[in-house]
C-alpha cells in the first residue's frame, strides 16, 4: 500500500532544511537578542534585494501586513477599498480592521479579481481610491493593466502578494506596480516560516519608517508613541529561520512547484476536469493547482476519489468573503457587481497537492487518481 499525498508536507521539509533551521535558531539564542535585532535586519534586506525594491519591514503576519499598509496610504476610517471577495478571508479582514469598508468586484475566468470591472468601478465612483487586488494561486494579475488604472485614477494600491511571491507579469514581478506589496510566510505558502510571520515592500522612506512605527506599538522612539500602533513583529527566530534555511530554497522550492504545475497541465486528461485559465503574461509561481469540476454536484464525490486512492485535495475558497457572517454583522459591505463568476469558483474549483516535496511518482499517481475518476 503506498502512502498518503498529503497537501503539504512538513515532515519532509525538516528532513531537508531541519539542520540549518536548528543552526539559526542556535545564532539567535548565542546572540542574547530576542526581538527586533540583526536577524530581522538581515532578513529584511535580503527580501528587498530579492524583490528588488528597497525597504522590507517584517510584521507578524499577512493579516497585519495589509492592515499596516492601507495606514501607511493614508486610509481613514469609512474609506471605501475595492477588493475581491475570492481570496484568504484574511485580505478584506485587514480592511476592515484597518478602518476601511470593504467593496467586492467580480472575478475574470482566471479566478482574479476582473480589471475590466474595477476600470467600470473606479471610473463611476471616484469615491473608490484604495485597492486591494490579490494575485491568487500564484498567478500574477496583468499587471500593465494595473498600472495604467492606478494613474489614471490617481489609486492608492497593496498587492496582496501572500500566493504569488517570485511571480511575474511579463518581466515585472508582482508587488512592484502597487504603493505597498505585502506577503505571508504562513507555513504552507512558497515561502514559509515555521509559524506566522509576514512582512511589506514599501518604495518610500517616509512608508518605511511608518511601517516600522505601526508593527512596534506606533512608537517614534522607545516611550514615544506617534501612532496607534498594532504589536506586529517578526520574531527574530522566524526571521533567522527564515534567512538561514527557507529563502536560498526559494528557487528552487519555485522551479519545483512549476515542474509538478506542467505535468498536470499536460498529463491530466478528464474531460470532467478543467484547468483555470492562467492569466496573460503570468509568470506563475503555483502557490496552488486549481481544477474546476465541470459539474459542481459532483465536487465531492471527485475528493472522495481522491481520498480512496490516498491523494488530499483543498478548496480555495468554498464560500465567498462576501458572504460570511462575520461582514454580515458590521453591515457596511458594498457588493458592485454580480459575483457569479466567483460563486462559480467557490462551487466547482478543487485544488491538487502540489508542494515542492512531492516526489514524481507520487505526481504520477495523483494524475492517474484524476485521469481515473468516472463522474456519474
Ligand atoms: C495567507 C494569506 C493572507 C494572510 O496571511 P496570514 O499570514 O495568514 O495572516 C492574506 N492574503 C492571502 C491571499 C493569503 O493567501
Amino acid at each position: 500500500m503506498s502512502s498518503k499525498i498529503l497537501f503539504n508536507d512538513f515532515q519532509r521539509q525538516w528532513q531537508d532544511i531541519g539542520h540549518d533551521v536548528l543552526e539559526a535558531v542556535e545564532r539567535v539564542g548565542k546572540s542574547g537578542w530576542l526581538i527586533l535585532g540583526e536577524a530581522v535586519k538581515n532578513f529584511e534586506n535580503e527580501l528587498a534585494n530579492l524583490w528588488q525594491l528597497p525597504y522590507a519591514i517584517g510584521c507578524a503576519n499577512g493579516l497585519d501586513a495589509i492592515e499596516i499598509a492601507l495606514k501607511c496610504l493614508g486610509l481613514q476610517p469609512g474609506d471605501l477599498v475595492l477588493t475581491t471577495p475570492l481570496s484568504a478571508f484574511a485580505t478584506t479582514l485587514a480592511i476592515v480592521r484597518a478602518g476601511g469598508v470593504p467593496v467586492f468586484v467580480d472575478v475574470d475566468d482566471s479566478g482574479l479579481i476582473d480589471l475590466d470591472l474595477c476600470e467600470k468601478i473606479f471610473s463611476q465612483d471616484s469615491a473608490i481610491r484604495y485597492f486591494v487586488p490579490v494575485h491568487l494561486y500564484g498567478h500574477a494579475l496583468n499587471l500593465q493593466r494595473l498600472r495604467q488604472l492606478k494613474r489614471k485614477y490617481k489609486l492608492k494600491v497593496v498587492e496582496d502578494c501572500a500566493q504569488a511571491i517570485g511571480a511575474k507579469s511579463k518581466d515585472t514581478l508582482v508587488g512592484t506596480v502597487g504603493d505597498i506589496a505585502i506577503t505571508s510566510f504562513y507555513p504552507t505558502k512558497n515561502l514559509g516560516a515555521m509559524g506566522d510571520g509576514g512582512a511589506l515592500l514599501v518604495k518610500t522612506k517616509k512608508h518605511e519608517r511608518l511601517a516600522k512605527s505601526l508593527r512596534d506599538y506606533g512608537q517614534s522612539k522607545k516611550y514615544i508613541h506617534d501612532h496607534v500602533g498594532l504589536n506586529s513583529r517578526l520574531d527574530e527566530l522566524q526571521a533567522a529561520i527564515l534567512h538561514d534555511a527557507l529563502l536560498p530554497r526559494l528557487n528552487d522550492f519555485i522551479k519545483r512547484r512549476c515542474h509538478i504545475a506542467q505535468r498536470y497541465l499536460t498529463e491530466i486528461k478528464n474531460p470532467n476536469l478543467l484547468f483555470v485559465p492562467i492569466p496573460k503574461d503570468s509568470r506563475s509561481v503555483w502557490h496552488l493547482f486549481p481544477v474546476l469540476l465541470k459539474n459542481s454536484k459532483q465536487r465531492t464525490s471527485f475528493q472522495q476519489h481522491l481520498v480512496n486512492c490516498g491523494v488530499a485535495s483543498a478548496l480555495h475558497y468554498p464560500k465567498l468573503i462576501s458572504d460570511q457572517t462575520a461582514l454580515k454583522k458590521i453591515g457596511k459591505v458594498h457588493i458592485l457587481s454580480s459575483l457569479q463568476c466567483a460563486k462559480a469558483f467557490s462551487q466547482h474549483q478543487v485544488s491538487l497537492p502540489i508542494h515542492p516535496y512531492l516526489q514524481e511518482e507520487e505526481v504520477s499517481r495523483v494524475i492517474e487518481a484524476c485521469n481515473s475518476w468516472a463522474a456519474e
